[in-house]
């Protein structure tokens, strides 16, 4: 660490924090009697909090997002110079780093051509709900609005994303929430719903159902997560994503893929959308877009959805009627930029595929030896490792054991993350989401301490 902290700055600092911020994600008791923790520096892989504690980052900053890793003063660099030229203009003029970040952005994704800034996951993905409802009112008289979400699948913290949650606990308490929005089963192998050969197909025949019991001439999208995230590390099983976009072209339903967690090198290609040969009609990303470094996301379509909103001009109201106040700063293009170079100049896609294969190996390898963990799921530098009381009935470990694992890693200088609690109450699953930037021993590091933790905690 190279920031020097007096014991007064910490103590002046967790005061401030304590009297005034209302943390994310928090209950705030804890902090009556304790210190809340207050990360003051990174580098690369690792963080320090205000008291010097150094920790390796097994979650790219708690919601897998610094994909290259931190202190890049590359991206600070660019940003800055940026910043002092023009650092703002919105409406509806372009800028210099939004149109080369667009163009690079768009080499990596063929068959998509418009790139729409906005400023959070949450944001991009309204912005898709937007544009469905809005093509449902132009071309289909209104009733082709409906959108279909999976169970287990998140897509934000905004009421109208919330409607779209399939993890419960996230929506608990804050509806009334719009109407349009039904859900469809998830395809999680494991927590089996049918006794099937093809699992994969069935899955997707079970959105077919659902399409056919509300009509589809009232659907007009459905939005998934190509591994869902927080609902559990969920890989997708084989067969699943050809029978979906079959499903879609049979029906008319426009496909959104929420990147936000997959985009930008995390599963070890660009998009995770790209493991399983699907063409999406919208791709929205968001956190590994920028790495942090500024707030920025995009919601990405086809030519043949951008031209759908320029007919009948003389209506007046037939565009994106839409904005994003700061899808105007430049800070976000210009660090994304810099961010893909990155990717591409390190070649980060192949150390994610590299180590992510070693961290799955690892994963299984403990699961070999500790009977708590029943499943292990991942792609890339994104597993999972669903714990269980017991391998037969897949009974969920209790939450409170699995936070106590997660504790004892932090407490061993390793900061490891837990899955969101869906409609079946789980919230079982550790999730490692390390940067892309990880070394085998940085991998052999997280794995010894998870193992640590499971015989500290569990026996
Ligand atoms: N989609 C997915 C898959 C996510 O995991 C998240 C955030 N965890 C979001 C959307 C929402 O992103 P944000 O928090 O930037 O609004």
């Amino acid at each position: 660490m190279t920031l020097d902290l007096t014991q007064n700055d910490i103590s002046d600092v967790v005061a401030a924090d304590r009297a005034h911020v209302w943390h994310h994600l928090s209950q705030h008791k804890p902090y009556e009697t304790t210190d809340p923790r207050v990360f003051v520096e990174g580098k690369g892989m690792r963080v320090w909090d205000a008291t010097g504690k150094e920790y390796l980052d097994a979650v790219s900053g708690g919601v897998w997002t610094v994909n290259v890793g931190y202190g890049r003063e590359s991206i600070a660099d660019a940003v800055r110079d940026q910043l002092v030229r023009l650092n703002y203009f919105a409406g509806s003029a372009g800028s210099v780093p939004g149109a080369r970040f667009a163009e690079k952005l768009i080499e990596k994704m063929p068959g998509l051509s418009r790139v729409y800034f906005a400023n959070s996951g949450s944001e991009a993905n309204e912005k898709v709900y937007k544009m469905v409802r809005q093509i449902s009112a132009r071309h289909y008289g209104g009733k082709k609005n409906k959108i279909l979400y999976r169970d287990r699948d998140y897509h934000g913290t905004t009421i109208g994303t919330l409607a779209t949650s399939g993890q419960a606990q996230r929506a608990e308490q804050y509806g009334p929430f719009p109407d349009g929005f039904v859900m469809v089963p998830h395809c999680l192998e494991y927590r089996k719903q049918w006794d099937v050969e093809n699992y994969g197909e069935r899955a997707a025949d079970a959105i077919e159902e659902v399409i056919l019991r509300e009509g589809p001439d009232t659907v007009g999208a459905i939005v998934l997560e190509p591994v869902t995230a927080g609902g559990g590390v969920i890989t997708p099983p084989e067969g699943y994503w050809p029978r979906v976009q079959e499903i879609c072209r049979k029906y008319d339903i426009l496909l959104h893929i929420d990147e936000v967690v997959c985009g930008l090198g995390r599963t070890g290609k660009w998009f995770g959308y790209q493991h399983y040969g699907i063409e999406p009609d919208f791709v929205t990303m968001a956190k590994g877009v920028a790495s942090g470094y500024a707030a920025i996301s995009c919601a990405v379509t086809t030519e043949r959805v951008f031209e759908m909103f320029k007919d009948a001009p003389e209506d007046g109201m037939s565009y994106f009627r839409d904005i994003s106040t700061f899808g105007g700063c430049t800070a976000g293009p210009v660090a994304a930029l810099e961010n893909m170079r990155i990717i591409e100049d390190e070649g980060l896609l192949e150390n994610t595929r590299i180590m992510g294969e070693r961290l799955l190996g690892n994963l299984n390898e403990l699961m070999g030896r500790h009977s708590v963990i029943g499943d292990v799921r991942g792609k890339g530098l994104f597993c999972g490792a669903e714990l269980v009381k017991d391998r037969d009935s897949k009974e969920p470990l209790d939450e409170k054991l699995v936070q106590a694992i997660v504790a004892d890693c932090m407490g061993q200088g390793v900061i490891i993350g837990a899955t969101n609690r869906s409609l079946h109450g789980m919230n079982n699953t550790l999730c490692l989401s390390p940067a892309l930037i990880a070394t085998a021993e940085d991998i052999d590091r997280i794995t010894a301490a998870i193992d640590t933790a499971l015989t500290r905690v569990i026996g």
